[in-house]
C-alpha cells in the first residue's frame, strides 16, 4: 500500500476542523507541504499540546509525507509565541536530521486559515475559490500529521485528543474514543457552572449548541478538537441566535459604511474580490432584485467569504452582522444558479501584514478574557462503554455501514466504508457490540448483559 491507500484505509480526514478526506489531498505532487500548527481561534489547546507531547511522531509523519508528495520544502508554521511547542519540535527535528523549517507567524486570528498561511508561508496567494494545491502547496492541521503517523503504525483513526476549556474547573486535555458523547468530556472537566451552553470548536467558527436535546446528542469526531463551557447568556450565543430578519435591519438602520469589515478581511488582504461593505449597502434592496447579472453585481463578493468573522465579531463598529449575511447570500446564489466569476491569480494587498488582527484584542471583544492565557497541562483518558459513531465525519458522502445490529466489533475493526467519490473509511473506537444503527450512525455498548 502506498501512502494515499494507506491514508484512505485508516479513515482520515482533516483533524483541524473541515474534516476533508487526507488521501485526496495526498494524491498529488506539491512543491511545498505545510503543516498547520498555528492554532488561531482563542482558548484552543489541542495542537500545543500534540507538538509539545508527539513532536517525534510529528516529524516522522511530516518527512514521509513530505517526500510523498516530493515537496522541495516542508514547513511547520505556528504563532512564533509558542516557545515551548517550537522547542520540542526542533529538538525533534534535529534529532532526526530532518529536512523541516519551522516558520513562525504573528498572534493574529486567523493565522490557522489555510489560505492566510500559504500566503504568509509562501508570499502566494490562492486563487478564489481555489485550493493551496493551485499555487503548488498542501496543507494538513498537525493533529492529522499524527493521525498519519498511526496508519504508518497500522492503526486506523479511532480515537481524539481534545481540549475542554472555559467554565470548568481547569482547562484541561482529553483522550476519548471517537463517538464518546459531548457530555462525558464536559463532566471530566467539571464544569463550574450547571446552565451552560457549549461550542464545539474555536468561540470565532465553532457550532454552537444551546439546547440541552442537541448537547446531549452531540458525540466526539474526527473534527472535535475543542470545547468551550460558556453561561448561556454569553455574548457569544446571543449573537449565534440572532435571526436574518432581524440582522437585515438593523443593517438598513446602523450601517454606516465606515468599511472596516472590508479593510480587516483576510480574504480581501490576500487580494480576493470581496468587499462585505458593499454587500451591506445593498442589502435593502436584495429581496427585489430579480435580474441575476444585477443579483451578482451587487452581491457576487459573497461568494469568497470564508466565514472567519472578523467582520461582524471584531471589525464593525456597529455590531452588526457581514458574516451572517454573506452566508445568506451565498444560499441565494446556489438557488439562483448563478456561477460567481474567479480571480485566478490575485495579489496580496501591500498593506496585508499591518492589518492583521491581533488575537488578545479579540479576545477581549469575544468577552473571553477571564478565560484567555489558561492552559492545558493534563490529558486524561476517557474509556465510556458505550459510543455512537456518525457516518459523517467528513466532507463529502456518508460513509456506508457494513456491520448490523448484533454483530460483534473490535476496536479498529471497519464499521462503515467510504463511498464512491468523496468519502472515508469509518472504524469501530471500542470493542463491543452494535445495539443500534440509524441513518446517522451506529451505537457500540461494551456493556455486559
Ligand atoms: S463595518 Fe459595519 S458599519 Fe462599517 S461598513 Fe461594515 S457593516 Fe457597515
Ligand atoms: S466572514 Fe467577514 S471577514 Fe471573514 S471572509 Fe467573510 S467577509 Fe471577510
Amino acid at each position: 500500500m502506498n501512502l494515499t491507500e494507506l491514508v484512505k484505509a485508516s479513515g482520515i480526514v482533516g483533524a483541524g476542523g473541515a474534516g476533508f478526506p487526507t488521501h485526496v489531498k495526498l494524491n498529488a505532487k506539491a512543491e511545498c507541504f505545510v503543516v498547520n500548527a498555528a492554532e488561531c481561534e482563542p482558548l484552543i489547546e489541542t495542537d500545543k499540546y500534540l507538538c509539545r507531547t508527539y513532536a517525534p511522531q510529528i516529524i516522522a509523519a511530516v518527512v514521509a509525507v513530505a517526500a510523498h508528495l516530493e515537496a522541495k520544502r516542508a514547513v511547520i508554521a505556528l504563532k512564533g509565541k509558542y516557545k515551548a511547542e517550537i522547542a520540542a519540535l526542533s529538538d525533534a527535528i534535529k534529532l532526526a536530521d530532518a529536512p523541516v523549517e519551522i516558520f513562525e507567524m504573528g498572534t493574529f486570528y486567523p493565522a490557522g486559515d489555510e489560505q492566510t498561511m500559504v500566503q504568509q508561508v509562501t508570499g502566494r496567494s490562492v486563487p478564489e475559490r481555489g485550493l493551496p494545491l493551485d499555487v503548488g502547496c498542501v496543507v494538513d492541521n498537525v493533529g492529522t500529521l499524527l493521525n498519519i503517523f498511526d496508519a504508518i503504525q497500522g492503526r486506523p483513526v479511532v480515537d481524539k485528543f481534545l481540549s475542554v476549556v472555559g467554565e470548568v474547573k481547569a482547562p484541561i486535555m482529553l483522550h476519548v474514543p471517537v463517538g464518546t458523547a459531548i457530555t462525558e468530556c464536559v463532566k471530566a472537566a467539571e464544569p463550574t457552572i450547571t446552565d451552560y451552553a457549549l461550542i464545539l470548536g474555536g468561540p470565532m467558527m465553532g457550532k454552537v449548541l444551546l439546547s440541552q436535546a442537541d448537547i446531549d446528542a452531540a458525540v466526539v469526531t474526527k473534527t472535535t478538537g475543542n470545547i468551550i463551557v460558556l453561561p448561556k447568556d454569553h455574548y457569544l450565543f446571543h449573537r449565534a441566535t440572532l435571526p436574518m430578519e432581524a440582522i437585515r435591519h438593523q443593517t438598513r438602520s446602523a450601517c454606516i459604511q465606515c468599511r472596516m469589515c472590508t479593510d480587516l478581511c483576510p480574504r480581501y488582504l490576500i487580494g480576493h474580490q470581496i468587499r462585505p461593505n458593499l454587500v451591506m449597502r445593498n442589502l435593502w434592496r436584495e429581496p427585489g432584485i430579480e435580474d441575476n447579472g444585477e443579483y451578482e453585481r451587487c452581491f457576487g463578493d459573497a461568494a469568497n467569504c470564508c466565514d472567519c468573522g472578523i467582520c461582524e465579531m471584531f471589525a464593525c463598529p456597529m455590531g452588526l452582522s457581514p458574516r451572517k449575511v454573506n452566508q445568506y447570500i451565498k444560499g441565494q446564489l446556489r438557488q439562483r444558479g448563478i456561477q460567481v466569476p474567479r480571480n485566478m491569480e490575485p495579489q496580496a494587498r501591500s498593506f496585508v501584514d499591518q492589518r492583521h488582527t491581533p488575537t488578545d484584542r479579540l479576545v477581549a471583544r469575544l468577552g473571553l478574557s477571564a478565560y484567555y492565557g489558561l492552559h492545558a497541562h493534563e490529558c486524561r483518558e476517557l474509556s465510556p462503554n458505550e459510543v455512537f459513531i456518525p457516518f459523517s465525519q467528513h466532507i463529502g458522502k456518508p460513509a456506508n455501514m457494513v456491520k448490523a445490529v448484533g454483530d460483534y466489533v473490535e476496536r479498529g475493526e471497519i464499521l462503515a466504508e467510504a463511498a464512491e467519490g468523496l468519502s472515508a473509511n469509518v472504524h469501530a473506537s471500542i470493542t463491543g457490540v452494535v445495539v443500534e444503527v440509524t441513518d446517522k450512525g451506529a451505537r457500540i455498548s461494551s456493556r455486559k448483559e
